[in-house]
């Protein structure tokens, strides 16, 4: 019997690293598995892909040894980033601030990708298409053109099932309606366990109308995919993973943690990454706290200070992802300046050899989570991070600052106790106004020692953590859930290729 050709699969990223870094892992999953993988972006993102893509060559090739094949079937393709008048440099997602006036025109880029995506449907006639979830209209793109449409969204079935709750039942027309009160806390219904926000935890039509209808937008087109691939792995919220398909019935894949697939460890790039590592080799075991916000946030100057402050109170090393400067407000021009920030000693403690480590490039997060110097992680709690973490045995000291994050803080702190939160409240409010409380550096410390420290609690979490890390690994290896769901989607594919080709 002939060899059947591989299965060709289309990813469709949103260009924002939390979003191609995990396609890209997606890829190299696949590829593993013997599909044969194209991601589409724009110029600027494939070059970031690209170098994702030789460094999983190079896993993939160490892996199989010198006599092991050749390297894996992911082809980057590019679309120009639609012309709309926006100044270089907002192709990738990092260039661009929301809150200014661009991001009418940024969607408006974006929705002019659909044309090229159809053609590229067209012209190669994918077996599948896993697009980005934000991508709604890629919806009806693929029907057009007779291709199965996955979508991919990179949040956790909590926090998706979370946003279904919201848009279903909308409880803050059931809440009491106490704007004055930050304290207020809505319910969200029908979903397996009692799930409470406070209000300004969670997205809020009053507050964030455009908000609120795009994902209307989104939850619709998702309803009407072929299915949606997580990166979740069975074990991190079974009970989710059972509303989804039992009762939402829906069509569902569980993936991750995609940083810890055979197939896919990749990073991309990072200048200091050796400075970094030696750094951390001359540190105790798990003495160090690794602080980061993800590739979007942006902390205002008196966080910063109060953040500076919580660290050095802390009394323990860390390793802090500093890029840019303070945010000064809405438009989001960085100081790179620190002195207004700075708190008065901070200096000495990230001189030469000191306790801290603040990096002003791109961090090698992924190694530095995997490093027995690390004890904890101070999150912003995007989702590949908490992932990240999860897969590395670590636990988390949890600050929120919008979009799903604090679905996120809820999983980590509620669900698991794998963390603590620093008490992050009022969701967006960095980008719609200002009214976000500073959290105190007292409070941050005392997070940090209730997770890093030697009491009991911290033993607990510490337990706990090292527990679902092992999990998370299990279900990423040969056998386990992640694995086998990938298997079980591949499979089907294949077969459903064989139906529409009979
Ligand atoms: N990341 C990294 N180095 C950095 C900053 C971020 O490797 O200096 C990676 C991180 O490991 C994660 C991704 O970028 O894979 C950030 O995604 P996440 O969902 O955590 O946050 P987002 O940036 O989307 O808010």
């Amino acid at each position: 019997q002939p060899e059947p050709l591989a299965l060709h699969i289309l990813f469709f990223p949103y260009i924002a690293p939390g979003h191609l870094i995990p396609a890209a892992d997606m890829a190299a999953l696949f590829a593993s598995r013997g599909v044969k993988c194209t991601i589409l972006t724009t110029p600027v993102n494939a070059a970031v892909i690209r170098s994702a893509v030789d460094r999983a060559n190079d896993a993939a090739a160490a892996t199989r040894g010198p006599a092991g094949g050749g390297a894996l079937a992911i082809q980057i393709s590019t679309v120009p980033f639609p012309d709309v008048g926006l100044p270089p440099g907002v192709e990738s997602a990092t260039g661009i601030s929301p809150g200014t006036d661009d991001v009418d025109r940024l969607m408006e880029a974006h929705r002019l990708l659909r044309e090229p995506f159809g053609r590229f449907l067209a012209d190669h006639r994918p077996d599948a298409v896993v697009a980005d979830s934000f991508y709604e209209w890629a919806a009806d793109a693929a029907a057009e053109h007779g291709v199965p449409r996955l979508t991919f969204l990179g949040a956790s079935l909590f926090a998706r099932a979370c946003v279904d709750s919201l848009l279903r039942h909308n409880p803050f027309e059931l809440a009491p309606d106490d704007d004055d009160d930050p304290d207020a806390v809505a319910s969200l219904p029908a979903l397996p366990h009692r799930v409470e926000f406070r209000r300004g935890q969670v997205m809020d039509p009053r507050k964030n109308r455009l908000e609120w209808e795009h994902h209307q937008a989104v939850n619709a087109a998702d309803q009407r995919s072929y299915g949606e691939v997580f990166n979740s792995f069975a074990d991190l919220e079974p009970d989710y993973v059972d509303h989804y398909r039992t009762t939402l019935g829906r069509r569902v894949w569980l993936v991750g943690p995609l940083a810890y697939h055979a197939g896919s460890r990749m990073a991309p790039g990072a200048p200091d990454a050796e400075t970094c590592l030696r750094w951390l080799d001359e540190k105790p075991g798990g003495s160090v706290v690794y602080v980061s916000f993800g590739t979007l946030s942006r902390l205002a100057a008196a966080e910063l200070r109060e953040l500076a402050r919580g660290l050095q109170l802390s009394g323990k090393n860390f390793v802090w992802v500093l890029r840019g400067g303070a945010s000064s407000g809405s438009e989001e021009e960085e100081e790179e300046d620190a002195s207004p920030w700075m708190p008065g000693g901070f200096a000495e403690l990230i001189a030469v050899g000191g306790r801290g480590l603040v990096l002003r490039s791109w961090a090698p997060q992924r190694l530095i989570l995997n490093h027995s110097a690390v004890g904890g992680f101070l999150t912003h709690c995007g989702w590949n991070s908490v992932l990240e973490a999860v897969g590395a045995g670590v636990p988390l000291v949890t600050w929120p600052r919008h979009a799903d994050q604090f679905c996120n803080e809820k999983l980590v702190v509620e669900v698991h106790g794998i963390g603590v939160g620093v008490g992050a409240g009022d969701y967006d409010s960095n980008i719609l106004d200002k009214r976000r409380e500073v959290i105190g550096g007292e409070k941050i410390a005392e997070a940090i020692g209730r997770v890093m420290g030697d009491g009991e609690e911290a033993g607990a979490i510490r337990r706990k953590a090292k527990e679902l890390g092992g999990k998370a690994r299990s279900a990423a290896e040969e056998g386990g859930s992640s694995y086998e769901d990938v298997g079980n989607l591949i499979s089907e594919l294949m077969s459903r290729r064989r139906s529409v080709g009979a």
